[in-house]
């Protein structure tokens, strides 16, 4: 038997690995099962590079729950260790045993998989837990080896009779935790961490239905068999080539990642990059709709198939968080403040490069089914327009495909736009005037007029379209917005246009004087023009800039 002090230059570290180590003390979990999976990562590389001489086999990670012991056991069929290796790996705090084997195997290991990082997971343990035991067997033909700690400095370390090859670690829960002996916290705590990581997780049984025989009889029940309730999904799509998979396959993922969500995702855009980071993942554009949650169904952040946050602020532009799905990077500094990651350089690349994807995929969505895109707009020009205003860079490549619609349901591109009116919109200086109406109904008649004359309107609705008219004023050369119902539109008549009006001199005066007496002078102007179209009258003009000061 030996017994010894933890490596550790403080007197009792584990009060502060409580208090201080994780905010949230769920993650130990999540820690245990990376340490499980990693073990077992390992162990199949050094069978695939023949340096361990051993079946690796179908292996599997089980959790379990002792209710009446109050332990939480988490076993692997990974490497094990020998007593020396807990010696080495467990009783030094701070050294981390994945990092020294992703040193060790270098380039082979590079898309291994392995998890850990810092050296601190396995204490987390000690945020629930009061005692904890290590009953671990090595691949290699060594004993087994039993390690126990009470949360003091002292540990003991002993053989065990374990034969099986891996790790059982058992957590005696402390009083205060014990809400992780609950089957259905342990259940909640696997789904949200563990659902996609790359080694099969079990927890508990479950009654499958088989299928009845082709010649069962009307009444027969069907039969049911107890099987392993594996909690995981191990080969996310995210994880595949974008050519192995099918739109169906894109759809079936959306739900697992979010089963509550009934409606399609209108697209999605696969990331993969592994230069000058690695960086893979999913993004979906959802059905944008009134009652949607953007606060619960998030982008969700992941580190080698381990879930970490649903909170991507930073990572990936403001804009863009509207979106959903999965990014999975090894390369984004986990554990640490947002401010630090907002000046991450890593972090930096990690952003751009998803505005650029997004901006490609947009692009090429329009470039090879025009319809289809003109279609969607509506639910994805919030996403669009938005990104055109925050981000200068999504701003000149959006250019490209971002639509602005008429009045009339016509999509056009910009430059569409630009060289449809450019030979008639212009006012007296020379600049280009883009008439819209924000609302089809209250501006029927003055849409009428302008169409009667020829010019385009514009529909622009959208909440933010007013800040991208301004950021199209100044980006764009010698170009104004005017809204249909103001006084701009008289400036754009025809040079050489002379109508005969339908009212006598007298007439007119008599009617602009009437209408002065009834409109407020400080929000209208009265000017009697004479009209192409037969169905307006006479029509009220409230200038651009008094329309502006009012709102
Ligand atoms: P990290 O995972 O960052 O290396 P941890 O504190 O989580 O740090 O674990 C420390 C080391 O203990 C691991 O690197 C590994 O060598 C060893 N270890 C922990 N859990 C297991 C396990 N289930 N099987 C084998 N080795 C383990
Ligand atoms: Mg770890």
């Amino acid at each position: 038997m030996a017994t010894g002090t933890i490596n550790v230059s403080v007197d009792n570290i584990f009060p502060l690995i409580k208090k201080f180590l994780y905010s949230d003390h769920e993650i130990f979990l999540r820690e245990l099962v990376s340490n499980a999976t990693d073990a077992t990562l390992k162990l199949k590389h050094l069978t695939n590079v023949g340096d361990a001489k051993v079946d690796y086999g179908n292996p599997i990670i089980e959790v379990k729950v002792d209710k009446d012991a109050k332990t939480l056991h988490i076993i692997d069929q990974g490497l094990g260790m020998t007593a020396e290796e807990v010696e080495k790996y467990i009783n030094q705090v701070a050294f981390s045993g994945a990092e020294e084997f992703l040193d060790k195997y270098k380039d082979s290991a590079k898309d291994s998989g392995i998890i850990g990082h810092f050296g601190l997971g396995f204490y987390s343990a000690f945020m629930v837990a009061d005692k904890v035991e290590i009953i671990t067997k090595s691949y290699k033909d060594e004993p087994a080896a039993h390690w126990t700690c009470d949360g003091s400095p002292e540990f003991t370390l002993v053989d065990a009779d374990k034969t099986d090859r891996g790790t059982e670690i058992i957590l005696h829960i402390a009083e205060d935790s014990t809400e992780f002996l609950e089957d259905h916290r342990i259940t909640e705590l696997l789904n949200k961490y563990n659902k996609f990581m790359p080694i099969p997780i079990k927890f508990g049984t479950k009654e499958e239905t088989l299928p009845l025989p082709e010649d069962a009889k009307e009444d027969a029940k069907p039969e049911t068999k107890t099987v392993d309730n594996i909690i995981n999904n191990p080969n996310p799509a995210w994880t595949k080539q974008p050519t192995d998979l099918e739109d169906k396959d894109y759809k079936e993922f959306y739900r697992e990642l979010y089963p509550m969500q009934f409606e399609e995702p209108l697209f999605n855009i696969h990331l993969n990059v592994d230069y000058p980071f690695n960086l893979t993942g999913i993004l979906y554009f959802p059905k944008m709709t009134n009652d949607m949650n953007i606060q619960k169904d998030r982008i969700q952040l992941y580190q080698n198939q381990v879930f970490v946050t649903d909170n991507v602020e930073g990572i990936v532009p403001e804009f863009l968080t509207m979106l959903r799905g999965v990014i999975d990077s090894p390369d984004i500094p986990l554990n640490v403040s947002r401010s630090y990651l907002q000046a991450d350089g890593a972090v930096k690349k990690i952003s751009s490069y998803i505005t650029r994807k997004v901006a490609d995929k947009l692009k090429s969505l329009f470039n090879s089914n025009r319809e289809d895109f003109e279609k969607k707009w509506d639910d994805i020009k919030i996403v669009i327009e938005y990104g055109m205003l925050s981000e200068d860079k999504f701003f000149e490549k959006a250019d490209a495909f971002a639509l602005y619609p008429t009045v009339d349901g016509t999509y056009y591109t910009y430059e569409e736009l630009y060289n449809k009116i450019k030979a008639n919109q212009t006012d007296k200086d020379d600049k280009l005037v883009i008439l819209y109406a924000s609302n089809k109904d209250e501006q029927h008649s003055y849409i009428e007029a302008a169409k009667a004359k020829g010019y385009e309107v514009l529909l622009l609705d959208s909440p933010i379209v007013s800040h991208l008219m301004q950021k199209l004023e100044t980006s764009k050369e010698n170009i104004s917005f005017a809204r249909v119902d103001a006084d701009h539109i008289d400036n754009l008549i025809k040079k050489d246009d002379t109508k005969i009006s339908k009212l006598s001199d007298e007439e007119k005066t008599k009617l602009e004087e009437l209408l002065k007496e009834v409109v407020p002078s400080e929000k209208f102007m009265v000017q009697l023009e004479t009209m192409d179209s037969d169905a307006t009258p006479f029509m009220i003009t409230q200038p651009e800039f008094m329309r502006r000061m009012k709102e």
